[in-house]
């Protein structure tokens, strides 16, 4: 009994020491706000992140200048969303005409957010308490305000559809060409609308996503 229990706790202790090395070299991502922003759970959004690694507030506000993803004009951004809107329709019984009343609008929007994995274990200091809070507010803030851009999308992309629906209206022998053109001009709206949501947000800037750092 009393040898049996030694080696098993021998192989208990063994146990331990490898899981602790183990946890040790497997780094955990810092709680980010993403899943309180609600962006996580968005219809037809899917969500890419990219890594930052640093262990200083300064050095991690520097990964976030060198490694967001860049915008249309190739500026680099904390986050992006980018979104895509397709239109559909089905050819008439007769094989060539149009069938309009098949016509849908289709969207998929791909977010990519910053993830926080430090090189080494963070120490238990105020100034690193207070830097991964800093971290969960920022986190949060972003993940509003990319929540708010795939909103628009998820409420606007109809109106790609209503300019179609409104052409065939107005002509109902309108060729695909022409069709595709008022699609395009009414897509370009929406692209002006989340540019000026930028703008006016200084990208998000004005909401809180905005890292303070430590
Ligand atoms: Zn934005």
């Amino acid at each position: 009994m009393v040898r049996r229990g030694i080696g098993f706790l021998l192989a208990q202790l063994l146990i331990i020491e490898l899981m602790r090395e183990i946890t040790w070299s497997i780094p955990e991502p810092i709680q980010d706000g993403y899943h309180e922003s609600g962006i996580l759970s968005q219809p037809y959004t899917s969500v890419s992140y990219y890594y930052l690694d640093a262990v200083t507030p300064e050095a991690l506000k520097q990964q976030l200048r060198e490694r967001g993803p860049t915008d249309f004009l190739g500026h680099r951004r904390d986050a992006s969303t980018f979104w895509k809107v397709k239109w559909r329709w089905s050819a008439g019984s007769k094989g060539t005409k149009t069938d309009w009343s098949t016509l849908r609008c289709l969207y998929a929007v791909v977010v990519t957010l910053p993830r926080w994995v430090p090189v080494q274990p963070l120490d238990s200091t105020v100034q690193s308490r207070a830097l991964q809070q800093e971290w969960r507010r920022f986190t949060k803030a972003i993940g509003m305000h990319e929540r708010e851009h795939v909103a628009m999308i998820a409420k606007d992309h109809q109106q790609v559809c209503d300019a179609i629906r409104k052409a065939v209206a107005e002509d109902p022998t309108i060729d695909l060409v022409k069709a595709d053109n008022i699609a395009e001009r009414a897509l370009e709206k929406l692209r002006k609308s989340d540019r000026e949501f930028d703008i006016a947000t200084d990208n998000g800037r004005t909401q809180g996503a905005r890292f303070a750092g430590g």
